[in-house]
């Protein structure tokens, strides 16, 4: 690799310059092998924030950063259709992916999910799946392969040497307030899931209150950004913009959030607004990777595996391979560990549910135990909300708001006070919103190059 001077790499950067290929897979190795040092980083990552990267370099940066650990190849697996994933910028009660990959599965494509933990307020894959008992979110190469191959889908871990060039960039952009560049956060997104060897895939930006972008514009940038990269580096990738003003599912939390994916997969609890954006992601993915030729194919193809029980079943065989109990979703509720107190909270008053902080839903479940204040803290996965009733929803004094799972009246007593303040009952009715507002396609020639 040519030599450069990281410095002089950063001070290019500082001074608005475009970075070359070469001059990005430079300072990435740098970064993996440790020869360029956090304060570099870290003004480089200012530097990035203050003049962007055009798409040229975001896809160098993606790729290389890619390139920087272990990437999965699928050739010699002779999978008889295309490798596809979906990821989604994080939500509340966002349970999306435990119905979506084995529903995918179940309509010919292949899905090697490599998940995460819950970041903030948001809730984490990982973390809701290690409520079955017994369930390996972290297979060897081996027998993630075997586990694709014959079950059609697994839901993983980020294990060790995945992007390890983005795991030490994103600890120092986090301490550094420089998170929050579309350019970087495209590129750290992107590595992670292009190293699964992905034929296609679809991103869902959530949009609202309870989501990690603050405002429309932002989500748009993001999901623009990350659609244009993708299909730059050879994914055909499309991006739904989707929407986080109230909490996504019935519930939120983890083993309640499992239970929820189960009701949904058997047909029992459907929620709608979870329907429409399980349907909707899923429809655009069998649509980019060939599966259907139009959306109406491809969710009749959907509704039929969610009425004839195939996506259940390939549920149960991904949970069995993975490690976890048999014939899960007729015992879930044999398996799924329950809070010591589990009781409504009833509306203080009449009217209508006219608001919802989403994020302050997400806050409630971590003070409730369910999630992280600090990365290396243990989870509980009993505890949480669940019969969420939606926004819009007309109340009166004795209608049960939500169900709280609590492990002590206390914690019980603090969360009902969390959710009433993190609700507005009034006589206003809230404006209708659509639960997919737009969907992203590849541009090109976009305006950030
Ligand atoms: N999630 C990521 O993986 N990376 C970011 O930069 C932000 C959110």
């Amino acid at each position: 690799m040519a030599r450069f001077l990281a410095q002089e790499i950063i001070r290019s950067k500082r001074d608005g310059a475009t970075l070359s290929d070469e001059e990005i897979a430079f300072f990435v190795q740098g970064i993996t092998d440790e020869s360029v040092s956090e304060g570099q980083i870290a003004a480089l990552a200012m530097a990035v924030f203050f003049n962007d990267l055009n798409l040229d370099e975001r896809t160098a940066l993606t790729l290389a950063m890619r390139d920087s650990g272990d990437t999965l190849n699928w050739s010699a697996a002779k999978l008889n259709g295309p490798v596809v994933d979906k990821h989604s910028t994080g939500g509340v009660g966002d349970v999306v992916s435990l119905m979506m990959a084995p529903m995918i599965a179940a309509c010919g494509g292949y899905v090697p999910m490599i998940s995460g933990r819950g970041l903030g307020h948001t809730g984490g894959t990982l973390d809701k799946l290690e409520s079955i008992p017994g369930f390996n979110m972290y297979p060897s190469p081996d027998q993630l392969r075997h586990i694709v191959k014959n079950v059609g889908c697994a839901i993983i871990g980020q294990t060790g040497n995945l992007a390890p060039a983005d795991r030490r960039f994103y600890a120092t952009r986090d301490i550094t307030a420089t998170v929050e560049s579309v350019a970087l956060i495209t590129a750290s997104i992107l590595s992670k899931k292009l190293a699964e060897g992905l034929d296609s895939l679809v991103m869902d930006v959530k949009v609202g209150n309870g989501a990690f972008m603050p405002t429309y514009e932002q989500s748009q940038a993001l999901a623009q950004s990350i659609v244009d990269v993708a299909n730059k580096a050879g994914c055909r990738t499309t991006a739904l913009l989707t929407d986080m003003n109230e909490v996504l599912a019935s519930s939120a939390g983890n083993a309640v959030e499992v239970a929820e994916a189960v009701r949904f997969l058997r047909n029992e609890q459907v929620n709608p607004r979870l329907k429409a954006i399980t349907m909707a992601l899923s429809a655009e993915l069998l649509v980019s990777s060939g599966l259907a030729s139009t959306r109406e194919e491809a969710e009749h193809s959907l509704q039929t595996v969610l009425d004839n029980g195939k996506a259940a079943e390939r549920f149960d065989h991904m949970v069995i391979a993975q490690g976890g109990p048999d014939d899960f979703c007729n015992t879930y509720k044999n398996h799924l560990v329950r809070a010591a107190i589990i009781k409504p909270l009833i509306a203080p008053q009449t009217g209508v549910i006219n608001h919802v902080d989403t994020r302050a839903v997400g806050v409630a479940v971590i003070n409730l135990g369910g999630g992280r204040r600090l990365a290396a803290d243990k989870i509980n996965h009993r505890v949480g909300f669940d019969e969420i009733l939606p926004l819009g929803s007309r109340v009166d004094s004795q209608t049960p708001l939500v169900t709280i799972h609590a492990e002590s009246e206390e914690s019980w007593d603090r969360a009902a006070e969390d959710y009433l303040a993190a609700i507005q009952i009034s006589e206003d009715i809230p404006q209708e919103r659509e639960t997919v507002y737009e969907t992203v396609s590849y541009d090109d020639s976009p305006s950030y190059t």
